[in-house]
């Protein structure tokens, strides 16, 4: 597949491929500056069924095996192919994928909406953009499906990160924030994670995890009414990482490597609470 003109976003991957998948190989690159492209070498015997657009800006690719069952490589920022858009209906859908859990990662803000500014200029939405997709990253490394609500610095509203998380049929829904306060207090640092209902125990398990391996100030699990919270039927959480705002967090939250930790904490914890509930 040949896009151009085209750019390929930062840390923009194929999402491992499922041992059963039609497909053997697939690579996505910049060809040169105006053209990105994804090959795929299936499996011989491989129907192409088509594209179908999903949403505003997705698009989902339909490939199958005639005689088994058909499987969507996924683009970014595109959701699961639906079950009638498979061209042999009486296939069954791949167990893999049936069971396969689905995370959405959301990086808050972006845009126009650059989110708490702080101490050396730091922005929120950039900060965890880059947490947010090292999140993901690993996620996918360990099986598990990740879905980002962005990959850029674009505005997205806050309907849409839901909606997305509600039409991957997402078993967890992870939001990722930088808190702040006046900026005379430097003095208040920390981490704390957000839950409205059902997430209450992942919650928990991601603060652990950060304040674990970073030693972060633990700042506490709290309910709260967050929209995408609220919104959302599976279990969400939001982590405020740190203070954009306080003098300590502010030199964490500049630190590249620190931030690859904090990813790493998070991914941790959300794949702890995932083990931990399919015992
Ligand atoms: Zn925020």
């Amino acid at each position: 597949m040949t896009l151009s003109p085209a750019r390929l976003g930062s840390g923009v991957t194929v999402p491992p491929l499922p041992p059963n998948s039609p497909l053997l190989r697939a690579r996505v690159y910049q060809a040169d500056d105006q053209t990105v492209i994804i090959s795929m070498h299936p499996r011989a015997g491989t129907l192409f069924s088509g594209l179908t657009t999903v949403g505003s800006n997705g698009v989902a690719l339909g490939i199958g095996r005639s005689t088994t069952a058909s499987s969507a490589l996924r683009l970014p920022n595109t959701r699961p192919q639906t079950p009638n858009s498979d061209p042999s209906p009486s296939a069954p859908l791949p167990s893999l994928q049936n069971g396969r859990n689905v995370v959405i990662i959301d990086p808050g803000h972006g845009g126009s909406d650059p989110g708490a500014v702080g101490i050396g200029n730091i922005h929120e939405a950039d900060v965890v953009l880059e947490i947010s997709q090292q999140v993901a990253s690993i996620l996918e490394q360990q099986g598990v499906q990740a879905i980002m609500t962005r990959t850029s610095d674009v505005d997205v509203e806050l309907e849409p990160r839901v909606a997305m998380a509600e039409q991957a049929n997402a078993s967890l829904f992870v939001s990722i924030h930088a808190n702040a306060i006046d900026m005379s207090r430097p003095e208040v640092n920390g981490t704390s994670t957000y839950y409205f209902s059902s997430g209450e125990s992942l919650a928990q398990t991601v603060q652990n995890s950060i304040v674990q391996a970073l030693g972060m100030k633990d700042r506490g699990i709290h309910s709260a009414r967050f929209y995408v919270l609220r919104k959302t039927s599976m279990p969400a959480i939001l982590v405020e990482t740190a203070f954009v705002t306080g003098a300590e967090d502010a030199r964490k939250l500049a630190d590249s490597s620190w931030r690859t930790q904090m990813a790493t904490a998070i991914a941790n914890g959300v794949l702890q609470y995932l083990q931990g509930r399919s015992r």
